[in-house]
């Protein structure tokens, strides 16, 4: 896989300084049970980098101290970690928000069955991919057998409530374009997903969120081999709004990997990017119990463009700008 980290770190980005920090978003693990070629995480069935038991209690510990508003768990496929069921159960007692970070098929898979009813009792918010509403362009992206797993997936959770008026429930998707593009408006694309994904499928859902891709990873990979990599920065950073800096998601969030250490996105994570702190350049979430984050500054390089490029982009789709 060719590394983008140096390319990035070559084009400046404006300075951003963190605000107060509301949601922490944990990555309990690179396993994944599919290989899509537009993860940013470059996860997929082989990896096995995975959140022990240990990291687990050091951020039910960060959550009940900091008293964080909104636990994010993301991989990977999430649920294939160990201890998802425990953090989930013990973040929900203490009256957190809790979204899962959900790719539909991992319903299918050995042992998960039960996983849409386990999600449905502790109301956790499902946030699921699904990058189109076409089988080919899905199956193409994540491979073969994808899309139709997806909208088996996305019934088992309409059948419990999700995405249905008045259920409380949440379930959003999670649109990303097929290549180096800007996605489309998000309003008139969440129209689009509604009406196609009603009429031909029978399912319901809250909201889409459209997100850029990310030049790193597997992603960042394919465009530098296809030698777009540079064409695909161009665009980001010319489609750049200085209105979008506020909406960043690394402003309220941290983002924790397997081993507990801080980053300020899951995309620093992935470009192994830590967050820094003093004189200290990695920090574990065990050392922040007491430490306000306000005012730190972000990592910040090349990629960050795509979070700031046309709409916008965060872990909870267009900043709306
Ligand atoms: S994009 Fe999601 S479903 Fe696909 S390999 Fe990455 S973590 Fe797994
Ligand atoms: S990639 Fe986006 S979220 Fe991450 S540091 Fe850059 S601007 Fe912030």
């Amino acid at each position: 896989m060719h590394d983008t980290l140096a390319r990035l770190e070559k084009i400046p980005f404006p300075a951003l300084r963190r605000s107060r920090l509301d949601t922490l978003q944990i990555n309990v693990g690179y396993r994944c049970n599919q290989s899509c070629l537009h993860c940013h995480v470059g996860a997929s069935p082989h990896r096995t980098e995975e959140m022990s038991g240990a990291v687990a209690d050091a951020v039910l510990m960060f959550l009940e101290r900091r008293r964080i508003a909104t636990l994010d768990i993301t991989g990977g496929a999430p649920e294939l970690n160990a201890h998802f069921h425990r953090i989930v159960t013990a973040a929900r007692a203490m009256g957190v928000r809790v979204m899962d970070r959900c790719n539909l098929t991992i319903f299918e898979v050995d042992g998960q069955q039960d996983l849409p009813e386990f999600l449905a009792r502790e109301r956790v918010e499902s946030v699921a991919s699904l990058p189109c509403y076409s089988l080919d362009n899905v199956d193409r992206q994540r491979g073969k057998g994808v899309f139709d797993a997806s909208i088996r997936g996305l019934r088992r959770l309409n059948a419990l409530g999700y995405g249905r008026d008045g259920s409380g429930l949440t379930l959003n998707l999670v649109y990303n374009p097929q290549g180096p593009s800007l996605p489309p408006p998000q309003a008139a694309l969440e129209a689009d997903y509604k009406k196609i994904l009603g009429d031909q499928h029978g399912v319901t859902f809250n909201s889409l969120y459209t997100l850029a891709n990310m030049p790193i990873q597997r992603f960042g990979s394919m465009l530098v081999s296809k030698g777009e990599f540079d064409r695909y920065l161009d665009l980001l950073q010319h489609t750049h709004l200085n209105a979008n800096l506020d909406g960043v998601m690394c402003r309220n969030l941290i983002s924790v990997d397997w081993r507990g250490f801080v980053y300020d996105c899951d995309f620093n994570q992935m470009l192994d990017l830590p967050m820094t702190r003093a004189t200290k350049d990695r920090v574990h979430l065990s050392e922040l119990l007491e430490d306000d984050l306000e005012g730190n500054p972000i990592r910040v390089a090349g990629h960050c463009f795509g979070c700031t490029a046309g709409q916008g982009s965060s872990c909870g789709g267009a900043l709306g700008t």
